[in-house]
């Protein structure tokens, strides 16, 4: 069946969410397509409160479904885009005007396969590790990023006895320097979190518990392992639509693709900024993305224009951070490591490029942002 709509969101992230409500708010006709099972819903918590029991599952979604007008379909892939024709794996076909690819990402897989072997992206992902987690001890994660950090941190708090294996010299290198990644490492241990680094696995063997065989031929057992390797972005739609990739979609100032009419947002977006490409797979930066696209699809001609933040919460740590925070020639630290409350910020030829903040108040951050997003001058 072929059906028309004119604005067409693929995807019901963060990112496509916002797009959508943008359109729906301005009584456009959108559909939305995403190949999730759930209506949209929210990706933080899954790995905080959520995977915590501190909130329940109806607490995730951003609005019930009946909201939706009848404009959200669900379990449904979008296979490639020919001349402003979605084809769907259901074998219905939608012609548009302008179309918003906002496919997000996929955990990066490893070769380790086994029931209690498990990766986190959607909620179904979530709900799979909390029913492993809620009769075991022990845990592996492999990937001190993000989301193997804040597992680590919930998995801890509901007594379970974790440990982390991680290939690079230090953890969350990703996103704090070595000082900063050392104090975060100290924090975890004293919570009874335990590091393998340098380190990688090479296989597991799954039976009633999960044998885990490591590169330095250590053997670990554990009652489940998660594997928290980074992501990929979804980009096999544009592929098949003939739309240039190159780690992301690739997208201008406006996030328009190189295809007419179609545009890119959220993780899977890579944005060209002044010269420079940068693919964010933050939040704040998914939302701000998907209502910039709906804009510019609806005739606004506005340029990417904001300073991406994140945020993550460990234990007792609120952590902000935004801009680089590598390749930076020196820094400056306010406040107390000691005492679980400071700021760093980097400094590249004198001015501040970048910061993380951990349980600072909310003015401090409000003025790093300002001094990062103006490139601030920071005296010696
Ligand atoms: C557990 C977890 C915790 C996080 N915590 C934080 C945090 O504390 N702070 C922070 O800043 N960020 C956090 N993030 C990251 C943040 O959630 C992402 O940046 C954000 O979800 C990206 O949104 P998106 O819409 O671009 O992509 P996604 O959320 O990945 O959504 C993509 C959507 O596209 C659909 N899709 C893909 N391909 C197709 C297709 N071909 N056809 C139809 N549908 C398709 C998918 O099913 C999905 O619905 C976290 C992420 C996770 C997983």
């Amino acid at each position: 069946m072929r059906t028309f709509h004119k604005y067409l969101i693929i995807g019901s992230g963060v990112s496509g969410y916002h797009a959508f409500e943008k359109l729906h708010e301005s009584n456009q006709d959108v559909v939305m397509i995403t190949n999730d099972k759930e209506i949209p819903y929210d990706r933080p918590p899954l790995s905080k409160e959520y995977m915590r029991g501190e909130i329940d599952r109806s607490s995730l979604f951003f609005k019930p479904y009946e909201a939706y007008g009848g404009k959200v379909i669900l379990g449904v892939m979008v296979e490639r885009l020919q001349n402003s024709i979605a084809f769907l794996n259901n074998g219905d076909e939608i012609e548009f005007e302008k179309a918003l690819i906002a496919t997000g990402g996929s955990p990066r897989k490893l070769d380790l396969k086994g029931e209690k072997v498990r990766y986190l992206r959607t909620l179904e992902d979530a709900d799979n590790i909390k029913r492993l987690a809620s009769t075991a001890k022990t845990a592996l994660i492999v990937g001190a990023g993000f989301i193997g950090m804040e597992v680590a941190s919930s998995l801890t708090k509901l007594g379970i006895k974790v440990d982390v294996v991680e290939v690079k010299p230090y953890i969350w290198s990703t996103f704090v320097d070595e000082r900063v990644s050392r104090y975060f490492q100290g924090y975890f241990e004293k919570r009874g979190v335990n590091f393998i680094l340098n380190e990688s696995v090479k296989g597991v063997e799954e039976r009633e518990k999960i044998r885990v065989y490591l590169s330095d031929g250590r053997e670990l057992v554990k009652d489940f392992v998660l594997i928290a390797t980074g992501i990929a972005p979804n980009v096999e739609v544009a592929e098949k639509s003939g739309i240039a990739t190159r780690n992301g979609i690739l997208v201008n100032e406006r996030l328009e693709t190189n295809q007419t009419n179609v545009y890119a947002s959220g993780d899977v977006a890579n944005i060209e900024v002044k010269g420079k490409r940068r693919r964010i797979e933050h939040w704040n930066n998914a939302m701000y993305t998907g209502e910039l696209a709906a804009r510019n699809m609806m005739g606004s001609e506005e340029n990417y224009d904001f300073l991406s933040t994140v945020w993550s919460d460990i234990f007792d740590l609120h952590i902000e951070s935004a801009g680089e925070t590598s390749g930076y020639d020196e820094y400056v630290v306010k406040g107390d490591m000691s005492k679980d409350s400071f700021s760093v910020i980097y400094v590249k030829d004198k001015a501040a490029i970048g910061y993380v903040a951990v349980n600072r108040p909310e003015e401090e951050l409000d003025r790093l942002n300002s001094m990062v997003k103006d490139g601030a001058s920071i005296k010696d």
